[in-house]
């Protein structure tokens, strides 16, 4: 048999042994993995039940089955060749054994759709066949999947036959398995321990009434009630602390026996995928919670300490992101400063701004507005925290060296029109970040400092071009999260002399090039906080966002260029042009009523008065303060 065609006569000699398929064209790389598959589901019939099903054929049949074979041969030939011609690796799927993990990855409805099929994955390799590997969809697809699983992912050039073959596993697939790490957390469930709690001094006793596996369960369920982000377990010397952060604010909710805490622990890492042996590093994993109409992710990170591991959990709750863009905060004439930025075709948007100030909300909005069909949207992140419907979201990966450096150049080959940076904390991310946004692309990252003002300098330090910089800048957003007060307890309150001439100060000095009306500063209304039930005796309920938008003008780009950059010019400049500071934004917010005057001052950090005349601020800051974490 050579080429791996028979003449007539060879397929009527009944006696010659009948050449199983498997044993041709099989030289394809993929196939040595196949013994490793332990699971796999397999459409091999026996030899021997196949020799049995043929004698009983007659002349006839036996022809016309082997020249449908023949011309299947043919066909997968052709596929052969025109995976050669496109230099693109080809595989024979016929009688391959796909294993359940692999078959897994791509869902039955989008391998219809795009007539591909996963037939590979051993954790580091992940391989895809396609019957046109050229669609553009397609490679999309396979790129994303090396992002997502980490793993080198490859296509290969499939017929239309094997394409046919495989498809049909699927079917063979457990109805039950479930594919994500989870826990099942039902609605009355979920109802029942939130009815128990109705404020913070509520969840102690409804945790010490609980067996293990509930715990977990009932501390979602309090975090849920009481519109936490995040859950935090900490070991100390007298017992494990249990805190939920409402509004970007630690509160104690519980103790739990150091006892107990083993086996809460090692219950919390098995869900989230982590190593129960591992308690001398920290680890990072997460579980999802099914619930009837929606799934909330949860990011599980473990940290050891002096007094046994911590843990902190963060609710990705779907719904506490869904921000419109127009929802955010902005006040009207810096939203139409920022829109202006955000449809120009390149250029960079940085955002600034301590963890927790809602960059990446505000980021993801402005994405989620500008993702429209024909617009192609990638994100590198660390890590993603909330899918985005129709955006390619990767992460990079710190243990594999997946850099933002490194991964913005392979995201840049995919030939997007938007690209988002979770972060620009080095030179070269910053200059193939800048590179990206003077080739045609608008770039949008968050770089830590301060505020808006801060950004340049900082950009300096890392030794960025001024004369790159300054063209590729489009805007420069400085954000922080105000609480907002609780509607149902706030009061009028009266400013004592001193603050009532700062906040005066302050809100005078808005530069009337803003566009933003002129307060009125002579009769001036503030509201303060009480506590009640609503608020959990705290006076807040939900958060805003306060903003300083700092747009290019042909003077800033002046400043830039000359290298001579404090942020004291910068903050000069940007107001002189018509920038509100994030202190200005919260005392008009103030005034109306929407949060208090001393919160505006606790989370801008600055006193509004210095910072309308920059008095007190270091004349040149180029390394950025130290920020504490805020969660
Ligand atoms: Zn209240």
């Amino acid at each position: 048999m050579q080429n791996g065609l028979l003449s007539i006569e060879d397929l009527l000699k009944k006696s010659a042994p009948l050449a199983d398929d498997s044993d041709d064209a099989k030289k394809s790389v993929a196939n040595e993995h196949e013994s490793e598959s332990a699971t796999a589901v397999t459409q091999n019939i026996e030899p021997a039940a196949k020799a049995k099903i043929e004698a009983k054929m007659s002349p006839e049949e036996l022809l016309g089955e082997k020249m449908g074979k023949i011309e299947l041969q043919s066909k997968e030939a052709q596929a052969q060749q025109e995976a050669a011609n496109a230099g693109v690796s080809y595989v024979d799927l016929k009688g391959f054994a796909i294993s359940t993990d692999a078959l897994t990855i791509i869902s039955e409805e989008q391998a219809r759709a795009l007539n591909v099929i996963c037939f590979l994955y051993t954790g580091p390799e992940l391989r895809v066949g396609a019957v046109n590997p050229a669609d553009q969809k397609i490679k999309d697809l396979v790129f994303q999947l090396g992002e997502r699983y980490k793993s080198h992912a490859q296509l290969y050039k499939i017929s239309q036959q094997s394409f046919d073959l495989t498809i049909e596993y699927y079917a063979r697939l457990p109805k039950a398995r479930k594919i994500v790490k989870g826990v099942q957390i039902k609605q009355e469930e979920l109802e029942k321990y939130q009815k128990q709690m109705n404020n913070f001094a509520d969840i102690q006793g409804v945790l010490q009434s609980a067996n293990v596996t509930d715990i977990i369960g009932i501390l979602v369920a309090a975090a849920l009630k009481m519109r936490s982000s995040d859950i935090h377990i900490e070991a100390e010397e007298n017992g494990i602390a249990a805190r939920l952060r409402v509004d970007g604010i630690l509160q104690n909710v519980a103790m739990i026996d150091h006892d107990q805490w083993k086996k809460i622990i090692n219950r919390i890492k098995l869900i989230a995928g982590l190593k129960l042996n591992v308690n001398d590093r920290p680890q990072d994993g997460r579980f999802t919670i099914f619930q009837k109409d929606k799934k909330i992710d949860v990011r599980t990170s473990t940290l050891p300490t002096a007094w046994g591991e911590s843990v902190v959990m963060r609710i990705l709750n779907p719904e506490s992101i869904q921000l419109e863009f127009e929802q955010l905060g902005f006040r009207p004439a810096a939203l139409k400063r920022l829109e202006a930025e955000i449809h120009k075709p390149h250029g960079m948007i940085v955002t600034t701004g301590p963890t927790g100030s809602g960059k990446t909300t505000t980021l993801y909005a402005i994405l989620q507005k500008l993702n429209q069909p024909g617009v192609k949207i990638i994100t590198l992140e660390d890590p993603v925290e909330y899918k985005l419907e129709g955006i390619n979201q990767s992460q990079i990966d710190h243990s594999k060296d997946y850099t933002f450096a490194k991964g913005l150049r392979s995201i840049l080959r995919q030939d997007p029109d938007i690209v988002l940076v979770g972060e620009i904390r080095d030179l070269e991310t910053g200059e193939t970040a800048i590179q990206a946004a003077l080739t045609g692309h608008l770039l949008l990252s968050t770089i830590h400092t301060n505020d808006a003002a801060g950004a340049i300098p900082r950009f300096i330090s890392m030794g960025v071009k001024p004369f790159l910089l300054a063209p590729a800048i489009n805007a420069i957003m400085g954000q922080r999260l105000l609480r907002r007060l609780c509607e149902k307890c706030k009061k009028p309150v009266e400013l004592d002399a001193d603050t009532k001439a700062q906040v005066k100060a302050s809100l005078e000095a808005i530069p009337e090039s803003s566009g933003e009306p002129k307060p009125d500063t002579t009769n001036m209304k503030f509201m303060g906080p009480i506590g009640c039930a609503e608020c959990n005796n705290s006076g807040y309920k939900g958060r805003v966002g306060v903003y300083e938008i700092l747009t290019k003008n042909a003077e800033i780009e002046q400043v830039i260029l000359s290298g001579q950059i404090s942020e004291y010019k910068m903050r000069e400049v940007a107001q002189k042009q018509g920038m509100v500071t994030m202190g200005q934004d919260g005392l008009l917010k103030a005034l109306e009523g929407d949060t208090s005057v001393e919160e505006v001052m606790r989370v801008t950090g600055i006193d509004p008065a210095t910072t309308a005349q920059t008095t007190t601020l270091p004349s040149q800051s180029i390394n950025p303060p130290e920020l504490p974490p805020t969660d």
